[in-house]
C-alpha cells in the first residue's frame, strides 16, 4: 500500500510518475513517426531516479541506469523487482496486475496508471476542450456529446449514420466536433490502404514490425485474450478520422463499461417497470442514476483504475447528507475478486463497492423479491 508520509516514498512516486509520462510521450511519438529524441521528461526523471539511488547509498549496479539499452531492461521489469528500497511496498499489486512500465516496447496500462499519480487525468491536453464544454452545454447536450465520442472512436465523416447522430449534438458542438476531438489517422497506422480497428474500444490499432497489433495500451489486447476477438479492417482515406489519444483514454475506454451497464440496467428497468435509468445525470456528477418507483434515487459511479490504491485516494467521499439513498462504486468484473476485496478494505467513503456483474445480480434479486 502507498505510504506517502516519508519524503523518499513521495519523491519516488513523483519521479516514477514523471518517467511514465515521458514514456507515454515516447510511445506516441514513436507510433506516429514524430520521434526525434528522447522526451525531456524521460531524461529528467531518469537523472532524478539515479540521484535518489545515490542518496539512498545504493551500489553502482543497483542505480537506475542512464543508458537506453539498460533502461529498457529495467522498464520491462515490474517495479516491485527493482533494487530500490521499499519498491515492493510502494508498487505492490495483485499478481494479475503486476506488470512493467513497458511491455514489448509498448506502453502498459500500469504505466498510464502511475503516470496519473497525483494528477487529475482530466487535465490532459486532449480532454481540456471536453471539460470546457461541460459548463455551456445543458445536461442533454453534454450526454449526447459524450455518447457520440464513445460510439465513434473512428469515424468516416461522410457516413450517413454518423451525420444522423451528429444532429443530436448542440449546434455549437457540431461545427467544431472534428477539430476539437478528432485527428487524421497517422500514416503509420495505415497499411495496404486499410486501417485496423480494435475489437474492444474501436480505436485504431498499430501494427508493429512483427505484425503484432497494439492498441493505445496493452489493456485491449489482454481483455480480448490476445486479439482472439476479430480485428476489423476498414478502408483508409482522407475522410476517416479517429478521436485524439486522450479522448480514447479518458472518455472512450471508461465509456465502454459505463454504456454496457447502462444498457443492461435500462432493459431490466423497462422489463420490470420498477425503475428508470439516466446516463450521466447532472452533467456527469455520477455515471448512472436509477430512480425507483418508491421515490428513492440510487447513483452509480463506474471506475476502472489499474491500481486500487490510486482509486481509493482519488475518489471523493459520498456525502452523508446527500439526497441519494444509495451510492455504488462499480469496478469491472475483469479486475477480479482480490481487487474488489482490497478496495473494500482501503476505500471507506460510504459507497457500496461491487463489480458490474454483481450489481446486475443485486438489482435482479431485489426486483424478484418485490
Ligand atoms: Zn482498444
Amino acid at each position: 500500500m502507498y505510504r506517502l508520509e516519508n519524503n523518499y516514498g513521495k519523491d519516488v512516486l513523483k519521479t516514477i510518475s514523471l518517467l511514465a509520462r515521458g514514456i507515454q510521450d515516447f510511445d506516441q511519438q514513436y507510433k506516429e513517426e514524430k520521434l526525434e529524441k528522447l522526451p525531456s521528461l524521460w531524461k529528467k526523471a531518469s537523472a532524478k531516479l539515479h540521484l535518489i539511488g545515490l542518496e539512498q547509498g545504493l551500489k553502482q549496479n543497483d542505480l537506475f541506469p542512464l543508458t537506453l539499452d539498460k533502461q529498457m531492461e529495467w522498464l520491462s521489469t515490474p517495479l516491485t523487482a527493482w533494487p530500490y528500497p521499499k519498491f515492493a511496498e510502494l508498487f505492490s499489486l495483485e499478481d494479475d496486475f503486476m506488470e512493467p512500465i513497458l511491455y514489448d516496447f509498448s506502453v502498459t496500462e500500469f504505466c498510464i496508471a502511475i503516470a496519473q499519480e497525483g494528477q487529475n487525468p482530466i487535465l490532459e491536453q486532449d480532454t481540456k476542450e471536453f471539460i470546457k464544454l461541460k459548463t455551456p452545454l445543458d445536461d442533454t447536450g453534454y450526454r449526447h456529446l459524450r455518447k457520440f465520442l464513445i460510439d465513434n472512436p473512428v469515424v468516416r465523416v461522410i457516413d450517413r449514420k454518423v451525420l444522423k447522430q451528429m444532429k443530436n449534438l448542440p449546434n455549437e458542438v457540431q461545427s467544431k466536433l472534428w477539430d476539437l476531438f478528432y485527428e487524421p489517422i497517422p500514416l503509420t497506422y495505415v497499411s495496404d490502404k486499410t486501417v485496423s480497428v480494435c475489437p474492444r474500444c474501436s480505436w485504431t490499432l498499430f501494427k508493429d514490425l512483427n505484425g503484432d497489433y497494439k492498441c493505445d495500451t496493452d489493456k485491449c489486447k489482454k481483455l480480448t485474450r490476445n486479439w482472439e476477438e476479430k480485428v476489423r479492417s476498414i478502408e483508409s482515406g482522407s475522410n476517416l478520422l479517429r478521436v485524439k489519444r486522450g479522448i480514447r483514454r479518458y472518455i472512450v475506454d471508461p465509456g465502454i463499461i459505463e454504456m454496457n451497464l447502462y444498457k443492461k440496467l435500462c432493459k431490466i428497468g423497462k422489463d420490470s417497470g420498477q425503475f428508470e435509468v439516466e446516463l450521466y445525470p447532472n452533467k456527469d456528477e455520477y455515471d448512472i442514476s436509477i430512480k425507483l418507483k418508491n421515490g428513492e434515487t440510487w447513483v452509480i459511479d463506474v471506475k476502472d483504475w489499474a491500481v486500487p490504491q490510486q482509486l481509493a485516494l482519488h475518489i471523493k467521499p459520498f456525502s452523508s447528507t446527500s439526497e441519494y439513498a444509495k451510492a455504488f462504486l462499480i469496478v469491472p468484473n475483469y479486475r477480479g475478486e482480490k481487487y474488489v476485496e482490497k478496495l473494500k478494505v482501503i476505500c471507506d467513503k460510504g459507497y457500496i463497492i461491487m463489480t458490474d456483474k454483481e450489481i446486475i445480480h443485486y438489482i435482479t434479486r431485489m426486483i424478484e423479491e418485490e
